[in-house]
């Protein structure tokens, strides 16, 4: 029988339980049973958790460390991760029942951010300006934002607390972290490492609880210079208008319908494994699924025959063995609204060529199993279409060329990602530029990299995450003008160009 933890929350340095004492119980997704008691934070431990960030931002030793010394730092809590890698993967798999041979790849790759960001601290540069103003001296130095509040959903949570962390710190940001309500033991662990590597109190605070206690508390406390938040679009939207009160900075990374669009001059068996990558991997619930999957019609009959084959030898069972393929969804209320979908798509008219419901423990399945199901003859119209489900549902939509592969890859709302299937590199180049959305693969699905910006276009997000680009999102440029002649000049009259 694994234990049963009972966790506290890292602020100001210090391992502290709610200040109202409360707790909730966190569920491993398998078993359907309890595991862990996590503090319930609200608005008092929020207000706590960012006057200690704000005071860490704004007075030494935070603000008094070189980008060097800070880069050293993240660099050590690289080494950190790295050595405690499979003992974070077990807490992810325990939490969110994701299969552990992606949380021990995912957690591997995680120190990467944090050596990344911690080589880039000591190179982010201001510059001196050409000016147009005689006797000034103009430069401009690049200062972190101040506070963030990081605020991350519950399908991969340390790597995407990653995606925020690293180049806040880096850019020399203090943090307050709000992690699902469902998954919050993977980084209380992660917070030990972040103590051991050495950063100051205050500078990195976690606020465990629901999105309504310590979220919006998160979000409104004037304290807070900018909002980091991955999660839904209905959320991301209220916390977007929440922000806007206090004109924060705000990045979002929200939802996606990503079309998986595959020509008939692809290789097959590649264009089946990226299709089924695409969708059935981490259970469907990632924001970059392929779950549009566009075929064009004339492979339509053999690639569907090749697809189900493939996707119905699909192993369901206990995401902490190794061998197998596909886990529980992750939430009660997601595995709910799976279900909904799936119904919904039959009341449209979608014909289920695969799975279609529950899946019972006889297949490998258990209490929040779906199976992977495939829906073919989905019309672009369609809700099942249009909208995100996050988990293992694919809809199969025909299309007859390039031109009708662009019109029905890009009309939906969302622009998170999209796939090409192709041995034609010209065709490869067009569809790259035309298909609106932050990330195009071609010919392969699902590769994230730490130095390869990711972002949403439309209505999947606001900002990048990833890559040199992601600093900028805790920066701000201070331009400073010092004039190196006599006298102030006349105090009625405005220094402008070329005047002296
Ligand atoms: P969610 O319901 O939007 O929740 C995301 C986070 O926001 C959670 O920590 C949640 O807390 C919190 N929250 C809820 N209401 C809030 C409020 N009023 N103010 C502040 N915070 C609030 O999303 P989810 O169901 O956890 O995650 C699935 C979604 O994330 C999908 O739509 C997926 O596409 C998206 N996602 C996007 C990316 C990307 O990079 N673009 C990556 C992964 C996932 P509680 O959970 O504690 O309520």
């Amino acid at each position: 029988m694994p234990e049963f933890k009972e966790y506290k929350t890292f602020i100001g340095g210090e391992w502290v339980a709610a200040q109202s004492g409360e707790t909730f119980e966190s569920e491993d997704p398998y078993t359907g049973e309890p595991w862990a008691l996590i503090p319930r934070c609200g608005a008092d431990d929020v207000d706590r958790a960012v006057r200690a960030a704000y005071d860490a931002w704004d007075a030494g030793p935070w603000a008094d460390m070189t980008a060097t010394a800070r880069g050293r730092l993240l660099r050590k809590l690289g080494d950190l991760i790295a050595e405690n890698a499979e003992h974070l993967a077990e807490i992810e798999v325990r939490d969110n029942g994701k299969l552990i041979s992606e949380m021990l790849a995912q957690c591997k790759y995680l120190p990467e951010w944090y050596y990344f960001y911690g080589g880039l601290a000591d190179k982010i540069e201001g510059s001196v300006i050409a000016s147009d103003k005689p006797d000034t001296f103009n430069y401009t130095l690049r200062e972190p934002v101040g506070v963030c509040a990081m605020i991350t959903p519950w399908n991969s949570p340390l790597l995407l607390v990653g995606w925020k962390l690293a180049p806040a710190l880096a850019a020399g940001c203090t943090c307050v972290l709000k992690p699902s309500e469902f998954t919050s033991a993977s980084l209380l662990e992660f917070m030990k490492l972040v103590e051991e590597a050495g950063f100051p109190p205050g500078v990195v605070n976690v606020v465990t609880g629901t999105g309504r206690e310590a979220g919006e508390p998160l979000v409104t406390h004037p304290g807070v210079a900018k909002v980091a938040f991955t999660g839904g679009g209905s959320t991301g939207r209220q916390v977007y208008e929440q922000a806007a009160q206090g004109l924060k900075k705000v990045s979002l990374e929200l939802g996606g319908k990503s079309p998986n669009i595959v020509f008939d001059d692809c290789v097959l068996e590649d264009a089946v494994n990226g299709a089924i990558s695409g969708i059935f991997a981490a259970t469907g619930q990632t924001c970059i699924a392929g779950s549009r999957l566009l075929v064009q019609e004339t492979i339509h009959d053999e690639f569907m025959e090749r697809l189900v084959e493939v996707a119905s030898t699909a192993r369901m069972g206990d995401p902490k063995r190794a061998e197998t393929q596909v886990g529980p969804v992750t939430t009660p209320p997601q595995y709910e609204k799976v279900l909904e979908y799936i119904d919904i798509a039959k009341n449209e008219g979608a014909t289920c060529v695969l799975g279609g419901g529950p899946a019972g423990a006889d297949e490998g399945g258990g209490k929040y199993f779906v199976k992977p199901t495939i829906f073919d003859n989905v019309k672009n119209d369609m809700r099942i279409a249009q909208e995100e489900v996050f988990g293992p549902v694919l809809s199969v939509i025909t299309f007859k060329d390039e031109e009708d592969a662009i019109r029905i890859g890009n009309d939906v709302v969302y622009g998170l990602a999209a796939g090409v299937w192709t041995q034609s590199l010209n065709r490869a180049t067009v569809m790259a530029k035309r298909l609106r959305a932050g990330t195009v693969w071609v010919n392969t699905y699902r590769a994230v990299s730490v130095t390869a910006p990711f972002g949403g276009y439309k209505q999947s997000g606001i900002g990048r995450e990833n890559g040199q680009e992601a600093i900028e999102q805790y920066l701000q440029t201070k331009s400073v003008m010092i004039n190196t002649g006599a006298g102030a000049g006349n105090p009625f009259v405005m220094k402008v160009a070329g005047s002296s």
